[in-house]
């Protein structure tokens, strides 16, 4: 019984001395993935490094970023300005779309960006290969008839197995996929060596993705919430029953939105530049299940909402991996 439980406090302390912010879920490799990160989406330029510095300040220990979002060279001056080291961080980043036949030039070119020489996760952004060639739009490159220029020869799958190889450089210690919905991940499991380590995808409280959250704890995948407060402006926070629970427990009413997903094993990426709000959002707290259910089940009806949905994406409602050569 001793040596077990001193074992247990090894690891507990270990992970706290890393990691000032106490929860931590583990990834299917073995490392602690911080329970909140630092959202950098729409984190403007000139304010995105003072968002970074301030919350590694206030304790956070895991950055979400994006080549995508065209702010990693500020990301990076943040972190150097924090003064916290490299190794105490737990950084992200994700392919995009247009690097999909590419992966190593797409991971080379944020990881230049980061200043730093690995990532703790990299994720593909989208399961969406677009065609790079294109250069009729930095992001999403089109036809002549206005539709994304899908790259229709190659698959999200191909796309993995050359991600699968990027480990074996030591540039990133983990890989993972976002906005996939089961049927995207049961085909790519298929044909994987390696288990995704976590899926980011659109979760809250009017979209709660409960079976999808089920499915990805079963097979060991970490789930992850972006827009956890409704995107920009937060609408989530004025919903009636969150102000009531919020009410109820004494907390503001974004430590319900944080915390309803933490207390569902959740990471959750809220995005801030304004360092008073980066702060209040380390604050999460325990739910009763009665409020957890209460949430669970808020979009019932009609009630459902996407806020982050954007036409050329890939909507998680869609059943099958097939839409991807069909869809507009
Ligand atoms: P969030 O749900 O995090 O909401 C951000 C908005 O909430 C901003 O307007 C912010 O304003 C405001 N806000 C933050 N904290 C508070 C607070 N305590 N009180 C009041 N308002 C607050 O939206 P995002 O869509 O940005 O999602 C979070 C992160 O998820 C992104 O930044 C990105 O890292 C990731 N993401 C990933 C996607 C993917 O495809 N994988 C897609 C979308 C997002 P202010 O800055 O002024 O505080």
């Amino acid at each position: 019984f001793f040596p077990v439980c001193r074992a247990h406090l090894a690891t507990h302390l270990k992970d706290r001395s890393n990691m000032p912010f106490s929860k931590s879920l583990k990834l299917n490799t073995g490392a602690s993935i911080p329970t909140v990160a630092l959202g950098t989406w729409q984190a403007a330029p000139g304010e995105v490094a003072k968002a970074v510095e301030a919350a590694l300040k206030s304790g956070y220990r895991h950055i979400d970023c994006a080549w995508a979002y065209g702010n990693e060279n500020e990301v990076g001056e943040g972190i150097k300005a924090s003064g916290v080291p490299r190794s105490e961080i737990f950084l992200v980043s994700k392919l995009w779309s247009t690097f999909h036949r590419n992966p190593t030039k797409g991971l080379q070119e944020s990881l230049d960006k980061l200043g730093t020489d690995y990532l703790d996760l990299y994720l593909m952004h989208w399961p969406i290969p677009l065609n790079g060639e294109n250069k009729s739009h930095p992001l999403v490159p089109t036809r002549e008839n206005g539709a994304r220029d899908l790259d229709e020869d190659w698959s999200y799958i191909q796309t993995w197995q050359e991600m699968e190889k990027l480990i074996d450089t030591g540039k990133v210690k983990a890989i993972g996929v976002s906005n996939c919905s089961k049927e995207y991940l049961e085909e790519l499991l298929k044909h994987a060596k390696i288990v995704p380590a976590a899926n980011q995808c659109e979760v809250h409280c009017l979209n709660p993705e409960l079976e999808l959250a089920d499915y990805c704890k079963s097979k060991g995948i970490v789930f992850e919430a972006y827009s956890p407060l409704g995107s920009s402006g937060s609408p989530l926070m004025k919903e009636e029953a969150v102000l009531e629970i919020a009410k109820k427990n004494n907390v503001e009413p974004g430590t319900i939105l944080l915390s309803y997903l933490v207390n569902r094993d959740i990471v959750v990426l809220p995005k801030s530049v304004n360092p008073t709000r980066i702060a209040s959002n380390l604050n999460i707290v325990d739910l009763s299940p009665e409020d957890i259910e209460t949430l669970n089940h808020l979009a019932d009806g009609d009630k459902q909402k996407r806020y982050c949905n954007p036409p050329w994406g890939v909507d998680l409602k869609f059943k099958g991996w097939k839409v991807l050569s069909t869809a507009k």
